[in-house]
């Protein structure tokens, strides 16, 4: 409450200091605004129609023992079998069982090289939410929907996470191989097998074998941000490119609680499980302070000097307003995600018999960590805490990794990023963005001078909600518009030509 109270005040005083701005924000937006001479093709007839059928392919991930070998080799062949321009002309390594490592080769002036990433696998669907679904999860089915404006869905399991790249960067290759297009630069793409499961059978593989022949990138455009409309405080009516230039890390950690058990018709009022519930309570106060990493850092120098007046004002005197604008923050689950090394409870387990208190309880806890925060760090003070409940922590698996670095948004191959959607989006605002969840492009690190995070489609929230939830879908304009995009992005990368 005395937070609330000392923000509100924070509030009032940088609304009157506002009125004398101690700081001009000025707009950077016109730095992507410059034109390009990249031209885009009308679809490839029956583009939508691959897409539909790619959703078909069941290829799921769920643990790598449970592998769909013949789904995922059906799913190779009709990549094969829709794309034979790409397979003709690009150089294609298959790694691990089912990943796909394509490179087409830039011009003896080459210098660069470029990477592509997309995953073939998707999460399951919930049983119990299929009856909530409006066309089959695995349908790949077409939903029309006059009334808001849109001329058609395609609905199903991968149809944001994340086959639309996938397809939409074969149709790209697919017709800029017909209109004779060579890259001055080398292009790969790496289309894995695992990445819901951490990539360590496919994406990774691809890096063990960049990294022994020594092939570096210049920049990886991976999944990551989209271009979000309704979600952005100030900004609720502009769609925003959320370009994701660091991505979180993960860290999940197991505490103990070991206290003297005993028979549960004359209890200590402190056991095993009180003392776990306090140190999952406790949680919830963070482990760390809320603040703003690098990549959020980006994100307020892009975007405050295009919100209203009133938060302008808020963001130019941060040397006076940062307690009230992180206290915005933590109003959402999101505002949250992006501040916070978060620190949640995912499992508990305690007792053998319901009368018998017993002597031990352990709690697992997630954390998403922050650029700037080690694993080490995160450990160390979860080790603090459970001490004060007479706890001990140690790391619960081997799957921890750091947040990656940030990447340079000063570095022209990020500006051809937002020229890219300036061109296909005029409308959109670009913007640094920090990824919250994981992506393939971790299993690069150290292998790339840049790695950006963004999946080039407009979303309002409702189809966010889709994204490993119910009802993901895609518009049919939506999906054309990324073709447009990765058309886009290619010829800026890869400074190539087309016949004269
Ligand atoms: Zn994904």
């Amino acid at each position: 409450m005395k937070k609330y109270i000392l923000s509100t005040l924070i509030l009032v005083f940088a609304v009157l200091v506002g009125l004398v701005p101690l700081v001009n924000l000025k707009s950077i937006q016109s730095y992507y605004e410059v034109p390009t001479e990249a031209v885009v093709f009308p679809p490839l007839r029956g583009s939508q129609d691959r897409l539909a059928k790619s959703i078909q392919f069941e290829t799921i991930s769920q643990h790598p023992r449970m592998l769909d070998t013949a789904t995922f080799d059906a799913f190779g062949q009709f990549l094969r079998a829709s794309y034979p321009g790409v397979f003709d002309m690009l150089e294609v390594d298959t790694f691990s069982t089912h990943t796909y490592l394509l490179h087409w080769p830039g011009t003896e002036a080459a210098t660069k090289n470029y990477l592509f990433i997309a995953h073939q696998d998707v999460v399951p669907v919930d049983r119990k939410s299929i009856a909530e679904w409006s066309a089959g999860p695995f349908s790949g089915d077409f939903v029309t929907d006059s009334t808001a404006g849109v001329e058609g869905w395609i609905y199903g399991r991968g149809t944001l996470d994340d086959k639309s790249a996938l397809i939409a960067l074969m149709e790209t290759m697919e017709s800029l191989s017909y209109s004779g297009f060579q890259p001055k630069e080398h292009l790969y793409f790496c289309f894995g097998q695992d990445e819901e499961i951490g990539g360590k059978a496919g994406a990774a593989v691809v890096a063990a074998h960049c990294r022994a022949k020594g092939l570096r990138f210049d920049a990886i455009l991976d999944e990551g941000g989209i271009i979000s409309k309704g979600s952005i405080p100030g900004l609720k009516d502009t769609p925003v490119a959320l370009v994701g230039s660091a991505e979180k890390g993960y860290l999940s950690v197991e505490v103990t609680f070991n206290l003297a058990g005993g028979h549960s018709s004359m209890p200590n009022t402190e056991t095993a499980i009180t003392r776990a519930t306090a140190f999952t309570n406790a949680l919830n106060d963070g482990l760390f302070q809320s603040e703003f990493s690098a990549p959020l850092e980006g994100f307020i120098t892009h975007l405050a000097p295009e919100m209203p007046w009133a938060l302008k004002s808020v963001f130019a005197n941060r040397f006076l307003t940062e307690p009230l604008l992180l206290n915005i923050y933590q109003q959402s689950h999101t505002g949250r995600a992006l501040t916070n090394n978060t620190a949640v409870a995912t499992m508990i387990s305690s007792g053998i018999k319901d009368n018998v208190v017993p002597a031990s309880a352990r709690v697992v806890c997630n954390t998403r960590i922050l650029p700037g925060t080690t694993p080490e760090d995160v450990l160390e003070r979860y080790a603090a805490l459970a001490a004060k409940f007479g706890g001990t922590a140690t790391p619960y698996n081997t799957i921890s990794s750091g947040a990656s670095p940030t990447s340079s948004t000063e570095h022209t191959d990020f500006v051809k990023i937002g020229q890219a959607v300036k061109h296909v989006f005029p409308e959109a605002l670009v913007s640094p963005y920090l990824t919250i969840g994981g992506t393939d492009s971790k299993n690069f690190e150290g292998l790339a001078k840049n790695t950006y995070r963004f999946l080039p489609i407009v979303l309002g929230a409702e189809e966010v909600g889709g994204i490993h939830g119910t009802n993901e879908r895609i518009s049919v304009d939506g999906f054309n518009k990324m073709v447009d995009f990765y058309t886009v992005m290619m010829q800026l990368w890869s400074a190539g030509k087309f016949p004269e």
